[in-house]
């Protein structure tokens, strides 16, 4: 699950021998976890060049100062990956890096837990603070300023993992539709032999296939060696809709029942909306998708 599953990818890509062998393989044997920490409440996590963390360079030890919201699996992970500021007045591109922050640093705080909608998720998501938190220089991850080439490393294998994710709960939730519309009967037919819910089942089969394939793609283009930038941003915003509007179907079908917690549909709909904003807002994803398209369709011009 994310954010353990970025995390891994990160160490593995990033990480010394000690920080693998340290971090990584407890990690990846299940025996701890951990957190990501990039977004802030202060300002938009859509614009991370904006971010307010820092951290200054002491003889050999770096000190972080940071405000963290929306720090998923915050409470009770062994460590946190955070993204700071090491050099705020050079190119934007370049001002940020990766450390890893024990939790039980002196400085580690958690503000709390915030209460959102969808389940309780394992760790909670956490608002924490990191007061003059004191590391040594072997805990940044990767090199100085590498702090954006490293969040792309992880965020790109993360956004499909999160998409296949969002197709097994879809799929989940269309057998349940189709299940309940060839048993529900009204006015002397199932529900499945009326047209309006015949276009729901066929809108859903299709829309499930698509974002499958879509996935499927975009991570076959990451094996060839691509960034596939585009087919990811795709997928994040096209696979976080099928999720919503097929969860929404399989209630509607399900009528009086489908809004209860006799079925999981209604935990799947509440937890299905922040699809549209983690890891990159619909609109952020759009955005990219367009840049490249017009950046394809302008050249040789
Ligand atoms: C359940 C959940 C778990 C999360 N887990 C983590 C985590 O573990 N670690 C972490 O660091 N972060 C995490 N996040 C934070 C998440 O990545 C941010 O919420 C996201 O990047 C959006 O940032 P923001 O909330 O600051 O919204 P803002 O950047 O303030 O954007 C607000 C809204 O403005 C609009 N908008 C923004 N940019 C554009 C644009 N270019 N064009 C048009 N409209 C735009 C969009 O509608 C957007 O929803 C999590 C969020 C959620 C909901």
């Amino acid at each position: 699950m994310a954010p353990d599953a970025g995390n891994s990818e990160i160490l593995w890509h990033a990480g010394t021998p000690e920080q693998k062998r340290k971090y990584l393989l407890p990690l990846v044997n299940g025996d701890i976890r951990s957190c990501f920490a990039m977004t802030e409440p202060e300002v938009s996590g859509s614009d991370p060049t904006t971010l307010l963390a820092r951290a200054e360079k002491d003889g050999n030890d770096w000190v972080i100062n940071a405000h963290k919201w929306f720090t998923t699996g915050a409470i009770g992970a062994s460590f946190s990956i955070v993204m700071a500021a090491t050099d705020p007045d050079t190119l934007p591109h370049e001002r940020f890096s990766m450390f890893i922050v024990d939790a039980d640093n002196p400085g580690f705080d958690i503000v709390r837990e915030i209460a959102l909608m969808g389940d309780h998720y394992t760790g909670g998501h956490g608002e924490v603070r990191y007061i003059d938190c004191r590391i040594p220089a072997e805990n940044m991850l990767g090199n100085r300023g590498e702090g954006f080439k490293l969040a792309q490393l992880r965020l790109g294998p993360g956004r499909i993992t999160h998409a296949m994710r969002w197709i097994g709960v879809a799929k989940r939730s269309f057998d349940l539709m189709v299940d309940h519309s060839l048993r529900r009967e009204t006015r002397g037919k199932k529900l499945a032999e009326f047209q309006t819910i015949q276009n729901m089942i066929a809108d859903s089969a299709t829309e499930i296939e698509a974002a499958r394939l879509m996935t499927l793609y975009a991570a076959w283009k990451m094996d060839q060696g691509d960034q596939a930038r585009k087919e990811i941003s795709m997928i994040k915003f096209f696979g976080a809709k099928v999720l919503q509007d097929v969860i929404d179907r399989a209630i509607q079908v399900h009528g009086a029942l489908g809004i209860t917690a006799d079925t999981p549909l209604e935990g799947f709909y509440r937890e299905a909306r922040s699809a549209r904003i983690y890891d990159g807002a619909d609109e952020v994803h759009r955005m990219v998708v367009a840049k490249q398209v017009l950046k394809a369709f302008q050249i040789g011009r």
